[in-house]
């Protein structure tokens, strides 16, 4: 078993990592991202909240979204441990993460900070898309289909693009990003159990750097991550 985050800017990588993960070590990837958009399809209460914060590039408030996580780490599928993408965001939501984990006699194991450049980003995020159905991720020119116009995983022909991916939103989830969220890393990094990915290098690169990762934690040998 191992809980683990992906930190990082938007277009970082976390998602397309988490789904990889997901599949290797039968992990489960739990995104407040993909659950708000949820919420915002099923047109609930909290749905029309969401896609007006989401949409201006902003923070959803913190005890929303850690009740959307306890919620859902108290499902059976988490047994096996889970990858945290696009949570926690703020050092409250760290907080309340941690608080949550010992509640049920569970812990973090490691933190991995993917890094990017800003530069990079509003390009990366710009060109990006995603199979309606199963949501494996594309990007115009990056990563196309294998078959133009249908999904590698499930063959699906239908793909979505989010609403919060414009140049405009990107830039104002960049300053969430840089002003709420990176104030996470020394907390973490007081904890010893953060680490750091170049995020700059291609998926393949970035994927086995974290496995490099996971196997220290996860090795009988060293049981848990040397403290920096
Ligand atoms: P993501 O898919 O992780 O890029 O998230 C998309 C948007 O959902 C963000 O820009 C926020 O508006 C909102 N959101 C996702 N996760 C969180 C979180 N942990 N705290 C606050 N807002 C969030």
């Amino acid at each position: 078993m191992i809980n683990l985050v992906l930190l990082g800017p938007p277009g970082a990588g976390k998602g397309t990592q988490a789904k990889r993960l997901e599949q290797k070590y039968g992990l489960v990837q739990l995104s407040t991202g993909d659950m708000l958009r949820a919420a915002v399809a099923s047109g609930s209460a909290l749905g029309q909240q969401a896609k007006k914060v989401m949409e201006a590039g902003q923070l959803m408030p913190d005890d929303i979204i850690v009740g959307m996580i306890a919620e859902r780490i108290d499902q059976p599928d988490t047994r096996n441990g889970i990858i945290l993408d696009g949570f926690p965001r703020t050092t409250a939501q760290a907080k309340a993460l941690d608080h949550m984990l010992a509640e049920r006699g569970l812990g973090l194991d490691l933190v991995i900070e993917i890094r990017v450049d800003d530069s990079a980003l509003v390009e990366r995020i710009s060109g990006r898309f995603a199979c309606a159905k199963c949501g494996a991720g594309y990007h115009d020119f990056n990563q196309r289909p294998k078959v133009e116009g249908q999904c590698d995983r499930c063959g699906v022909t239908e793909f979505v693009r989010r609403k919060d991916d414009n140049p405009a939103t990107v830039r104002a989830r960049l300053r969430a990003y840089h002003d709420q969220t990176a104030p996470i890393l020394p907390y973490y990094a007081d904890k010893g159990i953060l680490r750091t990915v170049d995020g700059m290098a291609d998926i393949e690169t970035v994927a086995s750097q974290i496995e490099t990762l996971i196997k220290e934690v996860t090795s009988p040998l060293t049981g848990g991550l040397p403290s920096l």
